[in-house]
């Protein structure tokens, strides 16, 4: 399959070419014909698998063959959970977008900054605007925007979306558009209130989902050890340092331990930052920059903060706090092994938390062998009942040895291919 045979324009096709893609990903091929005859999308794909692509190089096609109507109207909207994820999308767009004969009016708008600058780009309107929900709905209360004729209607992680909070938004969103519209809906997971939602936007949509199969975890190499949690951050260092990681996205639970944690790895002489939510948009916006051109090794992040991100070929994860969720997981691991590149993720797994790992690995059907790193072998399962207890063959009332920790692995690894 080739991006020519998806029936894009030449320009597109040029743009395409630029960006270096030599074939389309399986949810490109679902979605661009889909997208293009103008039905609605119901896609399972999560970051990672080229959605954005999916749903933007037909829109663009779309919306190059018709004009926008004079006046404060948008053609095209593209909602979504975070702003660093809009100012990617929109980047992209315009990238997809640059050789289009008629230039296609691309605006992102986010909250936290000001609103003053979006409200004046938005005069004479837009052909796409990608935003979060609440700067929307405030651009739409100040008269700067007006969403009647909306004719392709994106929701991109939707998931993230409800999780965040934004389903009034969204309802009232979706009040303003016309109900003859195009409607595309793409989410990495499908809870109840995701399926109701899609239920409610999409009529007859085309389904596809590809998470699972094409997102190999083959690419990804997952690997969970053990450590005790006082010690993570040396045995963070030392991975650094001995696995030589160059570029390493480092998950913990809170902003106090992203601070926390990157200042240790600052102390200890490596180039670490934090990423969250309440940094400055400024600030967010030159870590990112740092950490994309290499002047940063280490990113430590909220999930939140991470949310979206695209930094092409990110090699290493690292759930220093693992996720809360067993799709978080799916969303943390997918910032590397992208687009084909392979990635690494490692999973902290502390005496505290290796019940809750259990249940991630069970939900996402996987299963991984534990492991020890020579110097930071763990001191703290000793008081907890071994974890893979039936299957580590050890003997009653002493604590598995190294030997008997492989044999489980090696059982538990049989057990999740028999799973998965
Ligand atoms: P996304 O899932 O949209 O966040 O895209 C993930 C990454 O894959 C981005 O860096 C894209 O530039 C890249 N990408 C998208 N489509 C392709 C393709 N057909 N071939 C190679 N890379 C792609």
């Amino acid at each position: 399959m080739s991006f020519t045979s998806l029936k894009l324009s030449v320009p597109l096709l040029r743009a395409i070419a630029e960006k270096g893609y030599t074939v389309p990903t399986p949810i490109q091929v679902a979605a661009i014909p889909a997208v293009l005859r103008g039905a609605d999308v119901w896609a399972s794909a999560q970051t990672g698998s080229g959605k954005t692509a999916a749903f933007a190089l037909p829109l663009l096609q779309r919306l190059a063959l018709s004009r926008r109507e004079p006046g404060r109207f948008v053609r095209a909207l593209i909602l979504v959970p975070t702003r660093e994820l809009a100012a990617q999308i929109g980047e992209s767009i315009r990238r997809y977008g640059r050789f289009l004969p008629e230039p296609i009016k691309t605006l992102v708008v986010y909250g936290g900054v000001s609103i003053n600058p979006q409200m004046m780009a938005l005069g004479g309107g837009a052909d796409i605007i990608v935003a979060t929900p609440g700067r929307l709905l405030d651009l739409v209360e100040h008269h700067a925007v007006s969403l009647a004729a909306v004719a392709t209607l994106v929701l991109d992680e939707a998931d993230r979306l409800l999780a965040l909070g934004f389903a009034a938004e969204l309802a009232r969103i979706v009040a303003l558009l016309p109900a003859a519209r195009q409607t595309l809906l793409f989410s990495a997971t499908f809870p109840p209130a995701v399926e109701t939602l899609a239920q409610e936007l999409l009529r007859e949509p085309v389904r596809m989902a590809v998470t699972d199969q094409t997102e190999s975890p083959a690419d990804i190499e997952q690997h969970a050890i053990e450590v005790d949690a006082p010690r993570r951050t040396q045995l963070l260092r030392h991975l650094i340092e001995t696995r030589v990681w160059t570029r390493v996205l480092v998950f913990v639970a809170t902003k106090y331990a992203t601070e926390h944690v990157a200042d240790k790895l600052r102390r200890a002489g490596l180039k670490a930052a934090a990423l969250h939510g309440e940094l400055s948009q400024g600030a967010r916006t030159q870590t990112l920059a740092d950490f994309k051109r290499s002047e940063l090794q280490v990113l430590v992040a909220t999930d939140l903060a991470a949310r979206g991100l695209d930094i092409a070929s990110l090699p290493v994860v690292v759930n220093f706090d693992l996720p809360r969720s067993a799709a978080d997981y799916t969303h943390r691991i997918g910032r590397t092994g992208r687009a084909g590149e392979p990635g690494v993720a490692v999973n902290f797994i502390s005496a505290e938390t290796h019940a809750h790992f259990q249940l991630i690995e069970k939900r996402n059907k996987f299963s991984l062998p534990r492991e020890r790193i020579e110097g930071f072998e763990p001191d703290e399962f000793g008081l907890q009942p071994a974890p893979l207890a039936p299957s580590t063959g050890g003997i009653k009332g002493r604590r598995p040895s190294k030997k008997d920790r492989y044999r489980a692995a090696l059982a538990a690894q049989a057990s999740g291919e028999t799973l998965g």
